[in-house]
């Protein structure tokens, strides 16, 4: 913008409205951060014919700048989808789209293993609003079939569900939530794009089936540093998506630049980190599995887990699955070992870190409590205490050595 009357302004205002632009044609590897609350017009009719739903143009930073328009489209790249909408956590992802697409009189419905904070948003807030929840068995298709009412408007799906891990039939989900009308939204943090396609699952004759919805925790794999909170409302259907960013706007979400430049610079390596968290885990999961002290494991990439051949079958066929399973597990510590030694085998690991989230650099470890966390425990977990573990990034023989000296405490 060119200003005359600039050098007879005071300092005060030409700091402020310094005429200087950098010469364009500017590249670099990374994308420029651009951050804003407000956006300047160029007029008032540009002010007043601005439309802040597409991403024709800015209007206001809520409503997006370049920097989160950029993730936006590579984050629809990640997923397969079209339209992509930052929230500033995974859980709000979780609730943008309850709060956008139930009303007063629906019932949503929830796996027996979702993540918790979705069912308690489900059984407070959405219960003060008068939507109904009812909690549906993961590995039961005609469960969830029966479960399907006059009411239902939402189911989510897991794959695999939150601590337990068990992977369902996600194929024949999808299929019986489209033959009833209803729509499905998938929790896919796990997945993270890498591990399966959400718009594009395979499923034989009659063509690949889609979620209508995928919701994904950016806090996890896409930041991958453990620093960042975001997440991320993908779909594949321009009406939906309208509906989706209304609440988005009424509900005054956005995110933070810095943070959005933090996921962009993360995501290129996305693909790496994660096949190297799945070997890892793997590993460890094996490794454990021949424990005494274990009796069981939760992977749905491990035989004998609770899903494994929907896995093997979603996930299992390029390159025989590898790189095709997070970095996550758990394992049922065996039911002769009191709270208080598994307590005490969770504090002896020295290099899993006791903490919440994954998906970064550093290996973490959950004792939980399954039987305060679910409807009903189901017969195919062994007795015991769940311990979860996320593989972080480090040698994978420094962290079994870890595990070794801590079963050893547990012991004691
Ligand atoms: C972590 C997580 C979330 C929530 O993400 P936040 O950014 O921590 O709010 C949602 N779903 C799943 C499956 C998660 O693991």
């Amino acid at each position: 913008m060119n200003l005359p009357h600039l050098p007879e302004a005071a300092l005060a205002t030409r700091l402020i409205h310094h005429d200087y632009e950098p010469p364009p044609g500017f590249q670099a590897p990374q994308p420029a951060v651009h951050k804003a609350s407000t956006v300047i017009f160029p007029n008032v009719a540009a002010m007043r014919a601005r439309d802040w739903k597409d991403k024709s143009g800015y209007t206001y930073g809520l409503h997006g700048t370049p920097t989160t328009f950029l993730l936006e489209e590579r984050l629809c790249a990640l997923e397969g989808g079209q339209q992509c909408l930052l929230v500033p956590s995974g859980l709000a992802a979780i609730a943008t789209v309850s709060l956008a697409l139930l009303r007063a009189g629906d019932e949503v419905l929830l796996p027996d293993n979702a993540y918790g904070p979705n069912r308690a948003l489900s059984a407070s807030l959405l219960a003060q609003w008068g939507v109904r929840h009812t909690v549906y068995d993961p590995m039961d298709l005609a469960d969830l079939e029966a479960k399907i009412g006059a009411d239902t408007r939402l189911v989510w799906l897991e794959a695999p569900g939150s601590v337990t891990l068990e992977f369902p039939d996600l194929v024949g989900m999808l299929r019986l939530c489209r033959a009833r009308g209803v729509l499905a939204a998938l929790d896919n943090t796990w997945g993270a794009g890498l591990a399966f396609d959400p718009f594009a699952l395979p499923c034989g004759d009659g063509g690949p089936v889609a979620v209508d919805v995928s919701v994904h925790a950016l806090t996890k794999y896409p930041s991958g540093g453990g620093d960042v909170l975001m997440g991320s409302v993908v779909t594949h259907d321009a009406d939906l998506h309208l509906k989706l960013k209304l609440a988005h706007m009424h509900l005054g979400l956005g995110v933070g630049a810095n943070d959005a430049e933090a996921v962009l610079r993360a995501l290129p390596s996305i693909g790496l980190r994660y096949r190297a968290h799945d070997r890892g885990a793997r590993v460890l999961a094996a490794w454990l599995a021949q424990q005494p002290a274990v009796a069981q494991v939760l992977h749905p990439a491990l035989p004998g887990s609770p899903g494994h051949a929907h896995w093997q079958a979603l996930c299992g066929s390029a390159n025989g699955g590898e790189g095709a399973a997070a970095g996550i597990f758990s394992v049922v510590l065996d039911a002769r070992y009191s709270q208080a030694r598994v307590d005490a085998f969770c504090d002896a690991l020295r290099l899993f870190k006791l903490g919440y989230s994954w998906g970064g650099p550093m290996s973490l470890v959950v004792p939980y409590d399954i039987r305060s966390m679910r409807s009903s425990v189901p017969a195919y977990l062994a007795a015991g205490t769940v311990v979860r573990f996320s593989v972080g990034l480090e040698n994978v023989d420094d962290l079994r050595a870890d595990l070794a000296q801590a079963l050893e405490v547990l012991d004691t």
